[in-house]
């Protein structure tokens, strides 16, 4: 009976394709290795070997594998159930979570090499010049890439020259795989066998008198050695005792030194363990037995604990516990939150078994810590990372913390899997019964929703650490300050005060400026106010190509008002200012002082973020002007004054989340103030005082924000209620987009009836000359999830059979946020 092997491809294919194996290689290969496989014309993949099984594929015809390329599973059998369970639940391919979840250089690439066939003989034939240098040069290099081929040729086209020396049987050609990742070598230095004795170490020196440079290095290797018997690298011989590389040179040369090369941790801890104990306060006590009467009953822990309030050292605390049980902790953040003040704080603790992962990482760097997690290294115990790091192989995870859990950036917008770290990290927490700790001063409303209907397990933290005081927030509303003309350019008297104030106790400010809007909002002078859906709880958008103001989500629109619809003052104006405009004005306003700004126009660089943040916590900075990346959990010690210039921005973005970011992002920032001794101030700067959220940020009352955005929810039809999968249609052929989309609307309304909703134009109607639109399925509680998922996914095959939308992909969104 012959065998067979199920593999997951790096391709967006529906299923797993399989292959034969030899008997020897079926008793071989285990689940998880990498296999290079062939598929398509001539192209060989990199795949993960899923199955070993003795049942031919029905419809075609099985091909020989390529080779394995591994000697033990580089993928867990938890890792495979998980990118499983990942594909079907946001409806994705396996391929596209293989892609996800592996570091680039897992994956194989082939490339053509050529070799000669006979290197000794020449051959007997007549070569042009092209065919004799390209031999010439085989017979010492024994292969070349094909690339190589056309430098040494200098021209692009030597196929046609390679393809004649086949012919000649001269050459062969093999598609050869490498791999990609090249660990980092170190050199290194030891003293040569024959010194190492007592006696013969001082013969050596007294050897040295006259090479009075040659001894001193010969000293400190002494000196340095003593201490600890490690492998002593070159760089640090040279840089300890002063000497030229030509001297160190010169020892090596007469044998005194050897010189070896080891392979090194590119991601390595250079500090020593320096925290001592955590003493809890009376809260953090009382909150953390909490925890872990949750955990004991097998529940996912949610913190809500206000800024400040000491959650991190709860975590940390939690992280030892794991650790000393010798399990691996994931400690999960959104990614610009990932600060090296972050990281320092944790390797204060855990020194070099902290491991960090995200996208700014190299892919090298990345395959390191991969590796490292996989063979379960001492060093490999507490992962703090970005939402990919859900995907590491771990073995025996205990905790997983999720940070900032409210954050959207845990969601993957593109490309597909469309996942959302928090809830899959649930997942793969359930696989290990390791405990979950989700944590934020301002939790998203469906997991507050989910503890409040005991699915999860609520702890509060209601206080500052260390009687901090929460900062005092004053309302000030800009729309009275214009009339009184109180204004000047977009800071209000109030806030210029606070300013002046703060500069003059040498205490630092945070300015918080969100341009999130794409098209601009319309928005009344006189009275604030700007046009709502009656369908949603969402504002109406401008659009100036047709005049029209629009709904996002379910098309309502109306023709763009020339009065305001509140008031009828015909003050109106579409509203939109930047951090960038802010700084310009602040400059001109304080010209003696020091401002910088944050945004994503100035941290586009690697290090651009925390050169930011390492002057602003050194003081080089008095006022820091920024969008929303200012907020996430920085701790600086001076600021005591937060002003944020617009709030009504925030409230009028067209998004049934609009509310609950707004009070999230205003407390978050608000927290940035007076977090030690001073209690800080923050100033809110609005047209709208007497809006509920701008309300309940001033008083920092969560739960009245959570009952009134709750109902809102319950009304409108969204989560937590119902669960929405969004499907995007794009095309560029705008009408066969339309087609498409009302093809596929009215398939699905056949089915779910009033729970379809479009199909609908996105504010954005065309991105790179591709048009969109979208269509929402609404999903309420007692439905099915896996089932309607089913019905979409059939719905979705037929469409794909469908000739006529060959040009049309289909986006699937499943828990958009
Ligand atoms: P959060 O994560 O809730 O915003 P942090 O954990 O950052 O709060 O705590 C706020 C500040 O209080 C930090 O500077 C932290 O070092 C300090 N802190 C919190 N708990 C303790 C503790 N038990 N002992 C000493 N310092 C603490
Ligand atoms: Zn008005
Ligand atoms: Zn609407």
């Amino acid at each position: 009976m012959p065998y067979f092997v199920d593999v997951i491809l790096p391709l967006p294919l529906d299923k797993r394709f399989t292959y034969e194996l030899l008997e020897e290689e079926a008793k071989f290969l285990k689940p998880g290795m990498r296999v290079a496989v062939p598929f398509g014309k001539s192209k060989i993949y990199t795949g993960i070997a899923a199955n070993i099984h003795q049942r031919p594929p029905e419809v075609y015809e099985a091909k020989p594998i390529h080779q394995i390329l591994d000697k033990e599973a580089l993928i867990t059998l938890k890792q495979l159930k998980f990118w499983k369970w990942i594909s079907s639940y946001y409806m994705s391919t396996e391929g596209d979570v293989l892609r996800a979840a592996l570091p680039g250089a897992f994956l194989l690439e082939s490339e053509g090499i050529i070799q000669l066939k006979n290197k000794e003989t020449l051959p007997e034939t007549d070569l042009s010049d092209d065919e004799f240098l390209l031999v010439e040069a085989l017979q010492r290099q024994s292969s070349l890439k094909i690339q190589e081929v056309m430098k040494l040729l200098d021209k692009k086209t030597v196929l046609p020259i390679i393809n004649r020396l086949i012919e000649k049987d001269i050459l062969m050609l093999n598609q050869e795989i490498y791999e990609q990742y090249k660990p980092k070598k170190t050199r290194f230095v030891k003293l040569s066998g024959k010194y190492r004795e007592e006696a013969s170490m001082h013969e050596l020196l007294d050897s040295l008198s006259r090479a009075p440079s040659q001894r001193e290095i010969m000293l400190t290797y002494f000196s340095l050695t003593a201490k600890s018997r490690k492998p002593l690298k070159l760089k640090s011989l040279l840089k300890q005792s002063k000497a030229s590389p030509g001297t160190l040179k010169a020892l090596i040369d007469k044998g005194i030194l050897e010189e070896f090369q080891q392979e090194t941790d590119r991601v390595s801890f250079s500090g020593e363990i320096t925290s001592k104990e955590i003493v809890f306060n009376k809260f953090q006590q009382e909150a953390f037995v909490k925890i872990k009467e949750h955990f004991a009953a097998n529940k996912v822990g949610l913190l809500h604990g206000i800024t400040s309030s000491g959650k991190t050292e709860i975590y940390i605390q939690l992280i030892k516990e794991v650790l000393a049980a010798g399990k691996q902790a994931l400690y999960l953040l959104p990614e610009i939150a990932l600060t090296t003040q972050l990281i320092q704080r944790l390797q204060h603790y855990f020194g070099e078994k902290v491991l960090v992962y995200h996208s700014k990482y190299s892919v090298n760097e990345r395959v390191e810590i991969f590796r490292k997690i996989l063979n379960h290294r001492d060093s490999g115990q507490v992962i703090i990372g970005a939402r990919s790091s859900v995907f590491l192989p771990f073995t025996k995870l205990g905790l997983v913390v999720v940070d900032e859990e409210h954050e959207s950036s845990f969601k993957q917008y593109d490309p597909s899997p469309r996942y959302h770290a928090r809830d899959v990290a649930i997942v793969l927490g359930s696989y290990f019964k390791a405990n979950i700790l989700l944590g934020s001063a301002t939790p998203a409303l469906e997991s507050y929703f989910n503890a409040q209907h005991d699915k999860y397990g609520l702890v509060e933290l209601n206080r500052r650490f260390g009687e901090v005081l929460v900062p005092e927030i004053e309302i000030v509303d800009i729309k009275t300050k214009h009339k009184k003309k109180r204004m000047t350019g977009h800071f209000s008297d109030r806030l210029l005060e606070e300013i002046k104030a703060t500069l003059k106790e040498d205490e630092q400010i945070i300015l918080f400026q969100n341009r999130r809007g794409f098209s601009p909002i319309l928005e009344c002078n006189t009275c604030g106010h700007s046009p709502q859906c009656p369908n949603c709880d969402v504002s109406l958008t401008y659009h100036s190509n047709n005049n029209q103001l629009r709904c996002h989500y379910c098309g309502y629109h109306i023709a763009m008002q020339q009065k305001c619809m509140a008031c009828h003052s015909t003050d109106i104006s579409t509203k939109g200012f930047g951090t960038e405009q802010i700084e310009t004005e602040l400059k001109a306003l304080f010209p003696d002082h020091k401002i910088a700004r944050m945004d994503q126009d100035t941290t586009r660089g690697k290090y651009a973020f925390e050169k930011i943040i390492n002057a602003f916590e050194q003081q080089e900075i008095d006022i820091l002007v920024g969008t929303q990346m200012v907020t996430k959990g920085l701790d600086f010690r001076h600021v005591n004054l937060v002003g944020i210039m617009n709030a009504d921005n925030l409230l009028n973005f067209p998004d049934f989340r609009a509310h609950e970011r707004s009070f999230q992002l205003m407390l978050q920032v608000a927290g940035r103030a007076g977090r030690t001794k001073k209690r800080g101030k923050v100033l809110i700067q609005s047209y709208n005082p007497n809006h509920q959220i701008i309300q309940q940020v001033s008083t920092g009352d969560y739960a009245a924000m959570y009952k009134e955005q709750l109902e809102e929810r319950y009304n409108y039809k969204y989560p937590p209620f119902y669960r929405i999968i969004r499907f995007t249609l794009k095309s560029r052929d705008y009408s066969t987009n339309n087609t498409a989309a009302d093809w596929l609307a009215k398939s699905l309304t056949n089915v779910f009836g009033e729970y379809v909703l479009g199909p609908e134009f996105p504010p954005v109607a065309r991105i790179r000359n591709e048009y969109y639109k979208n269509i929402l399925l609404k999903i309420p509680q007692q439905q099915s999830l896996e089932k309607t998922k089913e019905v979409a996914h059939k719905i979705l095959l037929s469409f794909k059979a469908i000739g006529a939308f060959r040009s049309v992909r289909v986006v699937v969104n499943v828990d958009p946020v």
